[in-house]
């Protein structure tokens, strides 16, 4: 009798610590999975409170985060425009997509597109002029020159672009 009581007591033990181990597990997982909720939270409000990449001087939280969001907020051509900038620094692809005009959209370049827009060090981006392009235009241009960095080289794209308006909402068409 003593020794079946013995291996009761075993098998107990052994439904215990594997009990035990799948809670410490949980706890693991639970533990892990904050972690990294709260590293993304901190990853994204750092970026909120930072100066946004257009030069605008506002913050990101007041300036282009609203286009990402939402790009029907945008009101002039300039505005989509910095957005765009800012998406190329962030490497937000999805937005650089949706904020082209589809007849142009160079989507069976994206995977590239990415590839390279991470692979270089934007620096700025000046706004030299603008036309048209108001809350109340179809269509309008931004003259601009984006700074970046490649492969330790300094070099500059400047360009006047146009934009137009498709979906309701404005879009970059094309170079002028
Ligand atoms: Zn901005």
């Amino acid at each position: 009798m003593p020794k079946q009581g013995k291996i009761k007591n075993g098998n107990n033990k052994a439904k215990h610590t594997k009990l035990l181990n799948q809670k410490k597990n949980k706890i693991r997982e639970a533990k892990a999975l904050n972690k990294q909720r709260l590293k993304t939270l901190i990853t994204k409000s750092n970026l909120y409170k930072q100066d946004c990449s257009c030069g605008s001087g506002k913050l990101y939280e007041d300036c282009c985060v609203i286009a990402h969001k939402n790009i029907m907020l945008i009101s002039t051509a300039e505005q989509l425009m910095r957005s765009r900038y800012t998406a190329y620094v962030l490497g937000d692809i999805e937005y650089l997509m949706k904020s082209h005009h589809s007849s142009t959209c160079p989507i069976k370049e994206k995977n590239e597109i990415l590839k390279w827009t991470k692979s270089v060090k934007w620096l700025k981006l000046e706004v030299l002029n603008t036309t048209k392009g108001g809350v109340s235009d179809m269509e309008g241009s931004v003259e601009f020159k984006a700074y970046f960095e490649e492969n330790g080289v300094a070099e500059v794209i400047h360009e006047n672009s146009k934009f137009n308006r498709e979906n309701n909402h404005w879009v970059y068409l094309e170079e002028l």
